[in-house]
């Protein structure tokens, strides 16, 4: 198998693996730079299948051919012209589909099912020592299908370095759209827990904590200038934060368009994690591009959603993983999941019902990371049809992240994200929760034998 990757690696899974024998055996990097110089023209591959996902209409077509070129498709179809030097993957009965996109992931950190555990890990732990399990998460994740997440807020830019150290082929990951801190208020979902100020210092703007329209612009600032590709902000409480209500607003309305504005001046999309109606309706106001969760939102939030095609990212993973284990949380974060829990499905049927634009985003963190094609089931399972689901994580995906012309479709010129599972997702769509093949630009990281 190695012999067979070998020959159909492409320079940057080339470049990758020089670099990290680099780093392995400490030796200088000019030793290697032959390596990174190196003339390899790579063969062209052909993926063949019983079926092929078309995300742009929703349909599965029969005997799925897609050629990939370098790193970017260059023909699908069963009338596909064949390259003839070109390596051919043969994947039997299998559906070939666009790479999943999680809109809603948190790469730098997981939590464990103990709780305490976890908090005590938090403060204790080194961000170096950290970055080493989120580059793990990353793998898991990418092994799973998805070759793209949008990171919605981590702490001491943990994300921010996988994004780099991914994208520099120094380890394998999905693409990733980060958000650096999440902003929100003192004592909001956003700031850190509630630690006497005398052991540990209050967060300021530059870790996303903010009071006024000023300081709320400052954070956002500081997000940007450190390298996040978007906004994460907190208009309404949280479910596992030790000293706010889950759906309370936590922002001014002047405060949540000071964010969302001073965001799009910068070009930067704004995801907003809204549990609570009142938040939700100040955030749509005030013109952000996502809600997260959503979890109490009425029929007249979620039509005026679809007005304004503000896309709903529903996180049912969080409460289906999460429902066998509230016992063990902090009764104040407990109560506050049950809370959320009780409404979050039928929150999501409403949406469905009235049509509002819906990405997969599983907020994993929460669970396990690698576990993501969960939401693909847990959305079937509560109104969208199979193929409904498969595009809110595929195409939707890529036009709520601002990428739709680079992945999300199999389409000629689009990068090669490509995914295959066994037999069809349309009829059994757990199967996409077991991938037999992933390629991330080309390069194939599952399968492919
Ligand atoms: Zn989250």
């Amino acid at each position: 198998m190695e012999n067979q990757r070998a020959d159909i690696m492409t320079k940057t899974a080339a470049r990758a693996i020089s670099r990290t024998l680099v780093s392995a055996a400490g030796i200088i990097w000019s030793a290697f730079a032959f390596a990174d110089d190196s003339p390899t023209t790579p063969r062209p591959i052909v993926l063949r299948a019983a079926h092929l996902f078309d995300s742009v209409s929703g349909k599965l077509v029969d005997h799925g051919v897609v050629v990939v070129a370098g790193s970017r498709i260059q023909a699908v179809g069963s009338e596909a012209r064949i390259p003839v030097d070109a390596v051919r993957i043969d994947l039997g009965d299998a559906t070939l589909m666009p790479g999943f996109i999680d809109a809603h992931v948190h790469l730098s950190q997981v939590l464990s099912g103990n709780w305490y555990a976890d908090f005590y890990n938090g403060i204790l732990r080194f961000p170096a020592e950290q970055a080493l399990y989120g580059a793990h998460y990353a793998k898991l994740t990418l092994e799973a299908g998805v070759t793209t997440v949008r990171d919605l807020a981590s702490s001491d830019y943990i994300s921010l370095g996988l994004r780099n150290a991914i994208n520099a082929g120094m380890i394998p990951g999905p693409r990733m759209l980060v958000a650096n801190y999440a902003i929100g208020s003192t004592g909001g979902h956003a700031d850190q827990d509630p630690y006497p100020p005398q052991r540990i210092a209050p967060a300021d703007p530059i870790k996303g904590v903010c009071n006024g329209p000023d300081e709320c612009r400052a954070a956002v600032r500081y997000q940007i200038k450190y390298g996040a590709d978007l906004i994460k902000f907190m208009p309404s409480g949280g479910v596992l934060s030790l000293s706010d209500p889950v759906d309370n607003p936590q922002l001014t309305q002047e405060e949540m368009n000071a964010i969302v504005s001073e965001a799009h001046a910068w070009n930067r999309k704004v995801a907003a994690h809204c549990h609570g109606d009142r938040a939700a309706k100040m955030a749509i106001a005030a013109g952000v591009d996502s809600i997260e969760h959503g979890t109490f939102l009425q029929d007249d939030t979620l039509l005026e959603m679809k007005a304004r095609h503000v896309v709903l990212v529903p996180t049912l993973f969080t409460g289906d993983w999460m429902s066998d284990k509230v016992d063990q949380l902090p009764p104040v974060v407990a109560a506050k999941a049950r809370a959320a829990m009780s409404h979050q499905q039928q929150m999501f049927q409403h949406a469905v019902k009235l049509g509002v634009p819906i990405a997969m985003g599983t907020d994993a963190g929460v669970e396990p990371h690698g576990m993501n094609a969960r939401e693909f089931v847990l959305m079937a399972g509560n109104g969208l049809t199979p193929a409904q689901a498969l595009m809110a994580g595929t195409a939707n995906g890529a036009e709520l992240l601002g990428i739709a012309d680079q992945v999300g479709t199999l389409q000629p010129g689009k990068l090669a994200d490509i995914v295959a599972v066994a037999g069809n997702p349309i009829v059994d769509i757990k199967a996409t929760q077991h991938p037999v093949f992933v390629m991330k630009e080309g390069v194939i990281y599952v399968g492919g034998k």
